[in-house]
């Protein structure tokens, strides 16, 4: 799929949204020390917009012509990138505005996107400063190409697109309860972790999914023996590109209300105590999490995870441990889970826990989702 990519042209004009709060609070800092010099040798020219408050940015792609940005860069954590994906697709030009390549450069705690595709790129697992010049120096080359959204829609009307990933339980609680330890910078996820290990919960619901077609992922085969045959035939293939009418959203064609029951073909997980689940379409979770080290940007496919209760503390953190590495699946735990798939459905029994898309927080409730190939591009080595 060579034609997907693309290339920033020169001189290249770059809006760049920064959150002054993110991470330890260095963004700015780190932009002026370590950025825009990099930028000025690569021909890029940068315009600041200092995010001031929650939502501004979201406001300001929503709102605003951006004609004038040949790439529209943000310089924060993954929750400012929902942000702009999420304002963006609200536009009625949104087909046309997508086709603008997004790029992240790490400025959070929770960088996921920016660790995957300096992932992607070949490049050494590196962090902070080093982590944030390798994302700066992907953008001097400019090269870009598609990355797959996932739709999120909830029971209480909701629709959400998410980049990175969906979640519910431990990691979830980890990401959210550990937001108070804010200034430890990434550090505040391992902390959190242990946190969350002492106080381990099970979490009851169903989970239900359609399974990747064997065009996507890299193993349509599920990791879990005890996962039952799907009922039917193969899932459906996703409908071309430019089904849907002009300016409407694109539809999410494998989902059935989510009152209603999922469509046959589709599997039901047959326990319902859950210690997580985690839907994820990037390689990482974060800086020091490779959970998906199959996933590539475009792979048309939803990762799915998901650990049964009863797992004991120590094998959850020898998962944990490995999974820095990408080697947790290698352990074969009988509780943790694996399949690709292209649609997912989650039904907590009780509001309990905290869910999270794209590192941030959702109230608990009923959740579908299901992939949409392509639907945007970004910056990436
Ligand atoms: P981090 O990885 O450090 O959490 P994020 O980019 O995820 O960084 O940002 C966290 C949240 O901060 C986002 O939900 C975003 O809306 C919000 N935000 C953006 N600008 C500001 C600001 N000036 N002050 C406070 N919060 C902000
Ligand atoms: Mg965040």
């Amino acid at each position: 799929d060579g034609d997907s990519y693309g290339v920033l042209p020169r001189p290249c004009r770059a809006l760049v949204l920064l959150n002054p709060q993110s991470g330890s609070g260095r963004a700015l800092d780190d932009f002026q020390a370590v950025v825009q010099p990099m930028l000025a040798e690569a021909e890029i020219a940068t315009t600041i917009f200092i995010t001031e408050r929650p939502h501004h940015a979201h406001e300001k792609v929503r709102d605003e012509d951006l004609s004038q940005w040949d790439t529209l860069v943000v310089m924060s954590g993954d929750g400012l990138l929902y942000e702009v994906v999420n304002g963006l697709m609200e536009r009625p030009d949104w087909k046309d505005t997508m086709k603008k390549p997004l790029c992240i450069l790490p400025g959070g705690s929770g960088n996921a996107l920016a660790a995957s595709i300096n992932y992607y790129a070949g490049y050494d697992h590196v962090a902070k400063k080093k982590l944030l010049t390798n994302c700066t120096f992907i953008l001097c080359k400019g090269l870009h190409t598609q990355m797959d959204l996932v739709s999120l829609s909830t029971a209480s009307g909701k629709r959400f697109f998410s980049f990175l990933g969906f979640g519910w339980g431990f990691i979830s609680d980890v990401d959210i309860d550990s937001e108070k330890y804010r200034w430890l910078g990434s550090a505040r996820f391992t902390l959190g972790t242990l946190q969350c290990l002492a106080k381990l919960r099970v979490y009851q619901g169903r989970l239900s999914y359609l399974p990747a077609g064997p065009e996507q992922g890299t193993s349509p085969a599920p990791r879990d023996p005890s996962t039952p045959v799907p009922n039917g035939q193969a899932g459906h293939v996703l409908p071309p590109a430019g089904t849907d009418a002009p300016g409407s959203l694109p539809t999410d064609s494998l989902l059935a209300p989510l009152g209603q029951p999922v469509p046959a073909h589709w599997t039901v997980v047959p326990e319902e105590e859950f210690v997580l689940v985690y839907a994820i379409y990037q390689s990482h979770l974060g800086t020091n999490l490779l959970m998906a080290p199959a996933a590539r940007l475009h792979d048309g496919c939803i990762h799915l995870f998901y650990m049964k209760a009863g797992i004991s503390r120590v094998a959850l953190l020898k998962l944990f441990l490995a999974m820095s590495r990408g080697t947790h699946l290698d352990l074969n735990c009988p509780h943790l889970c694996y399949v690709p798939v292209q649609a997912f459905r989650l039904e907590p029994r009780v509001a309990a826990g905290i869910m999270t898309v794209d590192g941030e927080a959702l109230a608990c409730e009923p959740v579908q989702g299901q992939i949409h190939g392509r639907l945007c591009r970004v910056v990436s080595g």
